[in-house]
Formats: structure tokens, C-alpha cells, sequence
């Protein structure tokens, strides 16, 4: 099938669903060459196959909230390509959840899985539910009533559920407790696990930590480190907060962190000790970015404009950036400031941040770009490693699952710019990632039928 017929049939099968178009079409385009030339992906239909899910789940959540009135979310599960390994991905709550989001989010899932060399397949789910002023009990029954449907659709060698965006540690022991209890059976069915009850150590940092990682060795090659680099950083979630802690512990400054509502902008940097200020703030408190202020007059609060065709935030003078919040936060304009203000790297925490046209502005000006699939890697890679400690019963300490991690994260560094090269686009992470992850799903897939 030809290249607009294929991209053609994803945007008829999936109708309006215009994030997952996108995904779709940025791997399509770095991996056409690959399908051009090979007989055998184009036989099997390995594409046609990836775009659509093996299975999609999608049910209804029932729950009373503290005044007692019935509310109705909805839940999903997408069980996208179980090639290499069980299901794995993250659950997100939040408002804007919908198939297009969670299919975009199970597809790049797909990818990434497998540049981490690990067993795992690809997977995504979630609901529209919105933790943001639920107090604890609504949060607790609200996820009783997830688990109540999702747990006859996982399973610890099936599909191992983490966390995302409204999902983290509060959510994932509520989860683990409702499948505990429906399926009267302790394992390692969730991964992001409190440490006390089968949780890897370093998983709630591997995210941003990994991300930073990977940045370094992306510097490496220029033979430039992030010591004394200046970093914006977006979101001020788990991603956003370690990632700022290893910039920290780097020798870089990290300026800026941000939420739905705003950002912050400390010219000094923040330090170890703002740091502790927003983990609790976010973790604890549950608070606005805004409050950061309050605390450290010295810096700055803006509101952000939904409607302004630009986010300020990426118009910030700085070395680096680290967008960690959400898909799509960076356009054309943005990316224009970011290389009007000369940045020279751009690493993604958050999945798909950058839109294609923005992309498109760094790789013409030669900003160093590394995709979401590759870059917040670590994060599911070590997720895998907790899977693996379950399987064990065994648990490693902090420095061994750091050392994994960072040696997983130049692995996937080091696999992106060899396929880049070999494939006629040296240096650009974004067509690395995705033709080493597709080779190794669509190889399986070829080698385990037409199924
Ligand atoms: P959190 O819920 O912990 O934090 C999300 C942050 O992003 C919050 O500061 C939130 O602000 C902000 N945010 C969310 N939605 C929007 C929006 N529409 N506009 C502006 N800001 C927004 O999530 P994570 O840190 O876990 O996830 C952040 C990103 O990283 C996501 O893209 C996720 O898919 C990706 N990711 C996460 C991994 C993980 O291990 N957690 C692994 C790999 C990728 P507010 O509080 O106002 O909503």
C-alpha cells in the first residue's frame, strides 16, 4: 500500500482521533524507507498490523463521591502489541483522556518498550476521572471501582499497568490493593509499588533521572557535559521534579518549572532545598506551582494564556530544555524562540511535547532533538526492572538499579544514533528510535505468524 494510503486508512478507521494520526505519521515517515525496501514488512503488513490494537477495553467507572452523589468516569485499557512481552505502560487520569490520547500513548509505548531491550509489549490505559481536588476517599473509591473492571483484562504475565499523568504513588497503592483483594493473589500486576510491598528502588526517579542520562550522553557526543548548563524545565510532576534533581546533582541550573496553570521562572536556580519545597508542595500538598513564589520571592510567577499562540516559558534564555509535562506543548513558535535563544539541546521527559512542526525547526537549525521514545525510556526500563525483582522475588539495591539504568539509557542512546547512521540520517535520534524499535516488534511479529 502506498504511503497516503496507508496514512489515509489510519485517519478513516480512527476518525478525529488527531494525536494518534500524529504518532503515526512521525514513525511512518522514519521508517518508509525500511517498508520501501523490504518485501517482507510490506507482505506481512507490519504496519497495517501496529496501527491497530490487538485489543482495546473500554468500560464504565461507577463511583460515590463525599457528598454521596453517584458519579460515571470511563475507563480504558489499550492492549496495543504484546510481540516482544506482556502489555506495559502507564494508566493516566485526567480530564482530556480519550482513544486518541491512549492510542498515540500505546503505539510510541510499542517503540520505546522495545529500545529497552527489555521484554515488555505496548500498552496504555486510564480515565477521564481528574484527581486535581478529589480528597483521599474519593481518589481510593473512585480506583477500587477501576480495578473492579481492569483487573479481568491484566494480569502480572498478561499486562502490567505503572503510573502517568494523575497516577502515582497514592493511585498505584489503591490500585494494587483492589486487584489484591479481587484476585486474591499477591504479584507484581502494577509496577511503581511502594517499597515496602514489591516496589523497585530508583522507580519513582528513573523517569527524569534516565532523561537526564540520556541528555548527558547526547551532549557527550559534542564532548560538552550539563555542568553549569542553564535548563528550562516544563511540568513539575514526577517526571518534571527528577529531572530537576539529577540537573541538580549534575552540576546544571535548572530555571524553570511549571503546571496547567503557570510557570516559574528562578534565574538562580533551583536548588536542592526549592526542590524539597515542590515535592511536597505537589506530592503532599497538592498545591499550585504558584505557591513556589511565596516561598522564594527572588522568583518569578506567570500565569499561562491557553489561548496565546506561544507559551513565554520557551522564550526563556537557556542551554538546554526539558519539556516534562504534557503532549503538544511545544509548537513552531516556541521552538523558534528556543533557537532564537541559541539552545543547543532539546531532550523530551513528557511523550510526543514537540509537534511535528517544531521538530521540524530543530532539526533544521541543528538543535540537538531526542523523541520522548527514546529520552523518558528509563522510566518503563525500570519498571521492567521491577518486574524482573517480582519474577525473583529479590529485590537490588539503589546503586545496582541506577547502574542498570544508566547503562539501559546509553544502550538506547547508542542503538538510536547507530540506526540513524546506517540508515542515512546520522545524528537524528527521532528516525534511530523509531526504525530500531519497529525492526525489533515487526521481526517478532513475522516470526510468530499471521496472528
Ligand atoms: P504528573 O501527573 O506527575 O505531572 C504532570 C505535570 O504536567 C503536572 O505539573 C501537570 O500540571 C502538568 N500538566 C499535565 N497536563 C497538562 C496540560 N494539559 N497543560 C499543562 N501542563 C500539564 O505526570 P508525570 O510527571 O508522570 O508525566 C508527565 C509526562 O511524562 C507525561 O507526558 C507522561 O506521559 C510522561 N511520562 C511519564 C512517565 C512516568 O514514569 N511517570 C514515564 C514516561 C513518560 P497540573 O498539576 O496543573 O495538571
Amino acid at each position: 500500500m502506498s504511503q497516503e494510503k496507508i496514512l489515509k486508512q489510519v485517519e478513516v478507521r480512527n476518525p478525529g482521533e488527531t494525536e494518534f494520526h500524529q504518532a503515526v505519521t512521525e514513525v511512518y515517515e522514519s521508517v518508509k524507507p525500511l517498508l520501501d525496501s523490504s518485501e517482507k514488512y510490506r507482505n506481512f503488513k507490519i504496519f497495517e498490523r501496529m496501527v491497530e490494537p490487538e485489543r482495546f477495553i473500554s468500560f464504565r467507572v461507577t463511583w460515590m463521591d463525599d457528598r454521596g452523589e453517584v458519579q460515571v468516569n470511563r475507563g480504558f485499557r489499550i492492549q496495543m502489541n504484546s510481540a516482544i512481552g506482556p502489555y506495559k505502560g502507564g494508566l493516566r487520569f485526567h480530564p482530556s483522556v480519550n482513544l486518541s490520547i491512549l492510542k498515540f500513548l500505546a503505539f510510541e509505548q510499542t517503540f520505546k518498550n522495545a529500545l529497552t531491550g527489555l521484554p515488555m509489549g505496548g500498552g496504555k490505559g486510564g480515565s477521564d476521572f481528574d484527581p486535581k481536588g478529589k480528597s483521599d476517599q474519593e481518589v481510593m473509591r473512585f480506583c477500587q471501582n477501576f480495578m473492579l473492571e481492569l483487573e479481568k483484562h491484566i494480569g502480572h504475565r498478561t499486562d502490567v499497568p505503572a503510573g502517568d499523568i494523575g497516577v502515582g504513588g497514592r493511585e498505584i497503592g489503591y490500585l494494587f490493593g483492589a486487584y489484591r483483594k479481587a484476585r486474591n493473589e499477591f504479584t507484581g500486576v502494577l509496577t511503581g509499588k511502594g517499597q515496602g510491598w514489591g516496589g523497585s528502588l530508583i522507580r519513582p526517579e528513573a523517569t527524569g533521572y534516565g532523561l537526564v542520562y540520556f541528555a548527558n550522553n547526547m551532549l557527550g557526543t559534542k564532548n560538552k557535559t550539563i555542568e553549569n548548563k542553564r535548563c528550562l524545565v516544563s511540568g513539575s510532576g514526577n517526571v518534571a521534579q527528577y529531572t530537576i534533581e539529577k540537573i541538580i546533582q549534575l552540576g546544571g541550573i535548572p530555571s524553570s518549572a511549571s503546571d496547567s496553570s503557570g510557570y516559574i521562572v528562578d534565574e538562580k536556580g533551583i536548588t536542592m532545598e526549592k526542590l524539597a519545597f515542590i515535592k511536597d508542595l505537589k506530592n503532599n500538598r497538592r498545591g499550585r506551582i504558584s505557591e513556589y513564589v511565596n516561598a522564594f520571592p527572588e522568583a518569578k510567577y506567570f500565569e499561562t494564556d491557553h489561548s496565546a499562540d506561544h507559551n513565554p516559558l520557551w522564550n526563556i534564555k537557556a542551554d538546554c530544555a526539558f519539556p516534562c509535562a504534557t503532549q503538544n506543548e511545544i509548537n513552531a513558535l516556541d521552538a523558534n524562540n528556543l533557537v532564537g535563544n541559541k539552545i543547543t539541546m532539546l531532550a523530551e521527559g513528557a511523550n510526543m511535547p514537540c509537534t511535528p512542526e517544531a521538530i521540524e525547526v530543530f532539526l533544521s537549525n541543528e538543535v540537538m532533538y531526542s523523541p520522548g521514545k527514546a529520552s523518558n525510556a528509563g522510566g518503563v526500563a525500570t519498571s521492567g526492572l521491577e518486574m524482573s525483582q517480582n519474577y525473583m522475588g529479590y529485590n537490588w539495591t539503589a546503586e545496582e538499579v541506577d547502574n542498570k539504568l544508566q547503562g539501559i539509557m546509553k544502550d538506547i542512546h547508542d542503538t538510536c544514533l547507530a540506526a540513524a547512521e546506517k540508515y542515512g540520517h546520522k545524528g537524528n535520534y527521532m528516525v534511530g528510535a523509531n526504525i530500531a524499535g519497529f525492526i525489533k516488534v515487526a521481526d517478532s511479529m513475522i516470526a510468530q505468524g499471521v496472528i
